[in-house]
């Protein structure tokens, strides 16, 4: 499945906020958004317009794409999905973003970004319920466990996040036994746990639903 591989400070820039793209990074005084909190390009620098209507729910659809790592055709499928639901389509679109595999790796603490986390599902360190799986889109469920293969569990860039994680709660949704690098999904995501940026989702689904 393609990815983006440009560059993400620019990213946050564009958003003006922490996405937490870069891992450890983010939380140093060398994020770009720390030194140079404008938007990228040549008129960056300039007065900003007023975003109103279509640019502000376009900016809230980028700004959730952008902080779960995925493309345009896979969020909007996401959003077909939930649409389909019973329930409201801004949660249930957010909760199945949380349940995609490579971000529960990223919960768990096994990684220190998303990105970091997709990495250690395609090179098959992670199964799921005894069984390796290794596409990141995939979705966990209540009384999933999820937890580093045996071969891997010496892998020293899981254990370097695990210990720069190790001050990081874990969701309530997710029963983390960081020692044994092994998670039970308890139940479905909550969205007062979902982002932890400021995101509007209903503006997403006005968006999609024009
Ligand atoms: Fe870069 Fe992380 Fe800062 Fe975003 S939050 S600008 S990814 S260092």
């Amino acid at each position: 499945m393609a990815r983006y591989s440009g560059p993400v400070c620019r990213l946050c820039r564009r958003e003006g906020m922490k996405l937490f793209l870069k891992g450890e990074r983010c939380h140093t005084e060398k994020c770009a958004i720390e030194k140079r909190n404008f938007a990228p390009g040549q008129h960056g620098k300039d007065k900003k317009a007023k975003i109103v209507g279509y640019g502000l729910q376009l900016r809230e659809k980028q700004k959730a794409r952008r902080y779960y790592r995925i493309l345009e055709g896979q969020f909007r499928n996401l959003y077909e999905k939930a649409v389909n639901q019973k329930g409201i389509t801004g949660e249930l679109m957010l909760a199945m973003l949380e349940k995609r595999l490579d971000n529960v790796v990223y919960r768990m603490g096994l990684a220190t970004s998303r990105a970091q986390g997709r990495q250690l599902v395609r090179h098959g360190h992670v199964t799921v319920n005894s069984r390796k799986v290794n596409i990141p889109s995939f979705h966990v469920k209540p009384g999933d466990v999820v937890e580093i293969r045996q071969g891997s569990r010496e892998n020293a860039s899981i254990l370097s996040a695990r210990d720069a994680t190790a001050h990081t709660p874990s969701p309530s949704w997710l029963e983390v036994d960081r020692d044994a690098l092994r998670a039970r999904v308890l139940q479905q995501p909550k969205r007062e746990e979902l982002v932890q940026i400021q995101l509007n989702e209903q503006l997403i689904v006005e968006l999609y639903s024009k």
